[in-house]
């Protein structure tokens, strides 16, 4: 390369590229010996694996457009720079939940880090009807802590206000959560696709002043409550596991948004794959048990991030609100235990609106996920989907009612 432009790497580019740099190499070892692969499966970004004879590293490179729709829909470089400054916070908030940087640069929208083995993305183990242990335990844990550890709550006030203005650069990718999950379900936009089977639905929907209206409240809390770091894209496709460790990848979405934003995604995720399990099972109705096993963890997700939450509130309240100067130390530790009471019944409120959302996006925006989608019988798909639709709408426009999670997994149980 005779110079420092950006260029996309390619398989062929790759060792010459990037076998110079000491923390690559270091890992890899002798970059005549590497072998590359171009595996990304996401919509966005290039992702290689490098295999050397010392060890094997990621390299995720952006691209500057949307890899799923093409060049026609540009899309900066910058969102590599986002994901970077994302994992390492995500890195010091959860240790151990994230891959480890080892390079980063810049001008080439480039993160180099650890490659997760033998781990898959947990979007194909849910299809094949795998269980994880701890799985619920491990992702509400981490966005109790990352999400905690990112806000006003823990962190000071010039540390807190810097990250604000840090994340606030990523406006395009903000941009596209705003349209593709909040606006586009409700109207016929033009990247939007559906399976033809729910067209009643969709019209249902669509006709519904009052979701309409929930989702707005909705994206204007995304939009304007900076309450912390978000990942962003917190969806099983950006959750690997193996049989024994959970880890998170690819926040280039971060920003400051509200905390229910990632916890609601991901629920949802978790929802849409216990939906989709009649199109994957192996004889009709052989997956009941590994649909009760996904809303355990529903369930000892929500669980886990309100005890982390709870732990992190009683022990590491540090950052500028509910200072212990106004409560504990004035003998009123009680009303901080209502201040938290409080707080979490808002983050609750907000994830079971998201999460609605999510639904709804997931099954009639331009992203769908690959457990609805590699259902081949379209009449079998569009029933799945069409109740994940209803429990959308009911969590979003009820919200405000609905108190626990046993509520929302017997919607889940007996929605049609
Ligand atoms: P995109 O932003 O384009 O969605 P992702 O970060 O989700 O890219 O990566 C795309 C795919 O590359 C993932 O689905 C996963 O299969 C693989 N991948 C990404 N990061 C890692 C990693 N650190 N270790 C192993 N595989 C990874
Ligand atoms: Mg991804
Ligand atoms: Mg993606
Ligand atoms: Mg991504």
């Amino acid at each position: 390369m005779a110079t420092r432009d950006y260029a996309p790497l390619t398989p062929q580019t790759l060792a010459a590229r990037l076998g110079g740099i000491e923390a690559v190499r270091s890992r890899a070892g002798d970059p005549s010996a590497w072998t590359v692969r171009e595996v990304g499966d996401g919509n966005l970004n290039l992702v290689f694996i490098i295999d050397g004879p010392d060890g094997s590293v990621i390299a995720k490179q952006a691209l500057p457009y949307v890899r799923l729709v093409g060049e026609s829909w540009p899309l900066p470089l910058k969102r590599a720079y986002f994901e970077y400054n994302a994992l390492i916070r995500q890195a010091a908030r959860d240790p151990g939940s994230v891959p480890e940087v080892f390079h980063f640069d810049e001008e080439q929208a480039l993160v180099v880090m650890e490659f997760l083995s033998p781990h898959v993305i947990l979007r194909h183990s849910l299809m094949a009807g795998k269980r994880h242990p701890d799985l619920g335990g491990v992702l509400g844990r981490f966005c109790a802590r990352t999400l905690f550890r990112g806000s006003d709550l823990s962190m000071k006030t010039a540390d807190r206000k810097a990250d604000l203005a840090l994340f606030a650069g990523n406006v395009e990718l903000c941009d596209i959560t705003e349209n593709l999950v909040f606006s586009d379900p409700y109207f016929a936009a033009e990247m939007n696709r559906h399976t033809p089977q729910l067209d009643p639905v969709v019209a249902e929907l669509r006709a519904d002043i009052d979701l309409k209206i929930a989702a707005q409240h909705l994206k204007a809390a995304f939009a304007t409550n900076a309450e912390t770091m978000l990942h962003g894209d917190l969806h099983t496709g950006s959750v690997m596991v193996s049989d024994t460790e959970t880890r998170v990848i690819d926040p280039e979405f971060a920003t400051y948004g509200p905390m229910g934003f990632d916890v609601g995604m991901l629920i949802a995720n978790f929802l849409m794959a216990y939906f989709a399990q009649p199109g994957h099972a192996e004889t009709e109705g052989s997956r009941a048990g590994y649909q009760e096993w996904i809303l355990s963890v529903v369930e000892e997700l929500w669980a886990e991030f309100a005890a982390e939450f709870t732990r992190l509130w009683r022990e590491e309240r540090n950052g500028i609100l509910y200072e212990r100067t106004l409560f504990e130390d004035q003998g009123h530790g009680i009303g901080a235990e209502q201040a938290r009471i409080d707080r979490l019944a808002a983050i609750w409120r907000d994830t079971l609106g998201f999460c609605g959302i999510e639904m709804h996006r997931r099954t009639l925006s331009l992203a769908h996920i690959a457990e609805y989608d590699q259902i081949a019988d379209e009449a079998l798909r569009a029933k799945c989907e069409a109740r994940g639709l209803r429990l959308g709408r009911a969590l979003a426009v009820r919200r405000g009612t609905i108190t626990g999670m046993e509520e929302v997994l017997n919607l889940a149980r007996h929605i049609n």
